[in-house]
């Protein structure tokens, strides 16, 4: 905003630009201001296993509610990001969604076998006290630490590969599995899924949504699935939107799967009906035949 004009030096303010500063600065005092009171809410979207239907878990994913309306993820995540502040929404989120979790196993709405996957950012992998204090916030909250199942991107296992290698073989110690996020949209190699200690891959929406249009996205998930499956890695499907996809995947032999055909992410308070009365109703795409 501040431009030199030639030789004389003005300095400039474009008022389109200055207002825009402003308001860009707002929004991030806000949203520094949110993270000192854990002002953002864990939704929880339901992932199924879809060989028979059954619950398997849930993925955590943060909501920010700013003047009345809902502020995308993906306008906040990076800013945070940026600012160094990422790491603490992740234990803003961790707590959140675990203990009410564990409501829900202790009132038996959910199976044991139920987890809870939250999303962490690539800076955390690379903490070498991060499986430590995991432990202790865990067993404060008196949730077992096998209940968690972490997220990574493909963006984690590009950088400082041996600080991360050590985390994944430390959250494996403490019975916390590891899913590798937006899988085929990145950059890893093969020989990346070798070297780090993965239990599952996340197909990218990008291919779900694009099965009923194109052979390539199929031909791409019949490789992911059978990649997975020669390093004994299950497969999760996201975005599934549509019966057909479902058909689709379910033939191609993919573990699980999560999408708004099953269930956008809801408040935790909407789980238990969603349990009660959805859940059930989602069986019968399940049936053989
Ligand atoms: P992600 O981890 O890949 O999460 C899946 C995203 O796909 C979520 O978007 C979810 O609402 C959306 N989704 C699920 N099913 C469908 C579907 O059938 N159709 C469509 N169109 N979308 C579907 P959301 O909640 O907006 O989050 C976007 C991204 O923000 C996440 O992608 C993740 O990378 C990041 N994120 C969300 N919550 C957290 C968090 O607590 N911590 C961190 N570090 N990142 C988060
Ligand atoms: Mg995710
Ligand atoms: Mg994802
Ligand atoms: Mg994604």
């Amino acid at each position: 905003l501040a431009q030199e004009h030639g030789s004389n030096q003005y300095v400039h303010y474009d008022p389109a630009t200055q207002d825009q500063l402003s308001r860009r600065l707002r929004f991030e005092s806000e949203l520094l201001r949110a993270i000192e009171d854990s002002a953002f809410d864990a939704y929880f979207q339901p992932i199924l296993n879809l060989a028979d239907g059954s619950l398997h878990g849930f993925e955590a994913l943060v909501r920010w509610q700013r003047a009345g309306s809902m502020v995308s993820p993906d306008d906040f995540i990076p800013i945070l990001e940026r600012q160094g502040l990422i790491s603490q929404l992740t234990w803003i989120m961790l707590q959140k969604s675990l203990v009410r979790h564990e409501e829900w196993l202790a009132a038996g709405l959910v199976p044991s076998s139920s987890r809870v996957s939250v999303n962490f950012p690539p800076e955390q992998l690379q903490d070498p006290a991060l499986v430590g204090l995991l432990r202790i916030m865990l067993d404060n909250v008196r949730v077992p630490t096998c209940r968690l199942k972490v997220e990574i991107t493909e963006r984690s296992l590009v950088s400082d590969s041996g600080l991360v290698q050590q985390t994944l073989q430390a959250l494996h110690a403490a019975g916390i599995e590891v899913a590798l996020d937006d899988f085929g949209t990145g950059y890893s190699s093969l020989s990346m899924l070798h070297r780090f200690e993965l239990d599952n891959l996340k197909i990218d929406r990008s291919f779900v949504s694009e099965l009923e249009h194109s052979e390539q996205a199929g031909s791409i998930t019949r490789a992911i699935v059978g990649l997975a499956a020669s390093s004994s890695l299950s497969t999760t499907a996201e975005g599934i939107e549509t019966v057909p996809q479902l058909y689709h995947l379910r033939s191609l032999g993919v573990s699980y799967g999560q999408g708004y055909l099953f269930s956008k992410a809801l408040p935790a308070e909407d789980i238990p009906r969603w349990l009660r009365e959805d859940l059930p109703r989602l069986h019968g795409l399940f049936q053989p035949g």
